[in-house]
């Protein structure tokens, strides 16, 4: 499932060549449309990395979780602090619980 861009809160990161989802993608598979508006060019062929959600830095970016698993309500989004991410997973029924971890590399 590719990611759901929130175009309200996407700015293209202001980039005058790329933006910041379009440089860590593996797939290369975002792009900004004329708009300067991120979205995913190839859906099929995402694999669900969450490398472009927890890069964009304007949160704009949200993982769709496969209906068959969440009926496209239930929610897994990361937040990256300085030296930890902050999952925070919302299941179909709306129940919320943060898990928070240190970076790998911070463990070095
Ligand atoms: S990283 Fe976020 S703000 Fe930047 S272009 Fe992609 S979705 Fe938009
Ligand atoms: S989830 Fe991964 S593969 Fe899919 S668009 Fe984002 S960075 Fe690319």
């Amino acid at each position: 499932m590719p990611p759901k861009v929130d175009r309200e809160k996407c700015d293209g990161c202001k980039a005058e060549k790329e933006s910041l989802c379009e440089q860590i993608c593996p797939g290369d598979l975002m792009t900004l449309a004329e708009d300067k508006k991120a979205y995913c060019r190839m859906p099929r062929d995402c694999w669900d990395c969450m490398s472009c959600i927890k890069a964009c830095p304007k949160g704009a970016l949200e993982t769709r979780i496969p209906y068959q698993l969440g009926y496209h309500v239930a929610k897994l989004i990361p937040m990256m602090g300085t030296n930890t991410i902050t999952w925070t997973c919302i299941d179909i029924n709306g129940k919320v619980e943060r898990f928070q971890y240190i970076n790998r590399g911070m463990l070095d």
